[in-house]
């Protein structure tokens, strides 16, 4: 089956609450590149690329949905690989449609749901305030945290990646923790760890003083990799479209090493 770029981007816009969901400036969520002919099949990447256009083209799909956008570096003239970039879409007549903030936040198909599930944690509240939403998800356990490490491990390798940490003490456990895929390990999620009482924290990726924190404030921080924590949310999307559209879709693995 086949349907029209218009048709699927409203649909998905609305499932996502695409339009009143913040997120930063250079997100610009939703339909990024419009194309020509209707949509026949949809590749899912966790970031616009060089890669992930050539695995779109591979697979015949003409429709690249991406967590990263085109627009992700901010603003920059059309020339050297951006331009090589656009003129592939152009050539090969793909659409790009962007979900930053709306994919990692929404309740079933987003990143830090399908996280936790797949980490086998039960969320009980939201964590990581951005402006007027929540992006991460926090829960209670009573599990060794070497466990969580465990599965983070075995989950961020399926995706080229691997699992670094602070400093865990051993027999550790872990009674609350909370989750925001991406580069989640920031100030204002360290001070919200900190205000609810959270003793493991698992991200994408986080700058260098954040272990030195974590070790100092009994916090273990698990560094599962950017690219790895947000692959779920995409090829969930993608499941989610194809099943309501009839259309076939492929994940392009496309790793980052990050
Ligand atoms: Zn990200």
């Amino acid at each position: 089956m086949t349907i029209s770029l218009e048709e699927l981007a409203r649909y998905t816009d609305s499932l996502l609450e695409t339009k009143s969901t913040p997120d930063y400036p250079n997100a610009v969520n939703g339909v990024q590149m419009h194309n020509q002919a209707a949509i026949r099949k949809v590749a899912a990447a966790v970031d616009f690329s060089t890669r992930a256009i050539q695995g779109a083209i591979s697979i015949g799909a003409n429709l690249l949905l991406v967590h990263h956008g085109m627009f992700w570096g901010g603003l920059e003239p059309i020339t050297g690989s951006h331009y090589g970039r656009v003129r592939m879409l152009i050539e090969a007549d793909i659409a790009v449609y962007a979900s930053h903030l709306p994919l990692d936040r929404h309740p079933t198909l987003g990143n830090n749901a399908l996280l936790a599930k797949e980490l086998g944690l039960q969320p009980s509240a939201p964590f990581a305030r951005f402006e007027n939403t929540f992006t991460g998800l926090c829960g209670e356990s009573d599990i060794e945290t070497e466990a969580i490490i465990k599965s983070a491990r075995g989950f961020a390798q399926t995706y080229g990646g691997d699992v670094r940490t602070s400093l865990v003490q051993p027999d550790r456990r872990t009674r609350k923790w909370a989750i925001c895929t991406g580069a989640g390990a920031s100030t204002d999620t360290l001070r919200e760890a900190a205000a609810m009482g959270v003793d493991t924290l698992i991200v994408g990726e986080g700058p260098h003083w954040t272990a030195i924190h974590g070790e100092e404030n009994d916090l273990v921080i698990i560094y599962a990799g950017h690219y790895a924590t947000e692959t779920l949310g995409v090829c969930a999307l993608a499941q989610h479209l194809s099943t309501k559209f009839d259309l076939p879709w492929s994940f392009v693995s496309a790793p980052t090493g990050l």
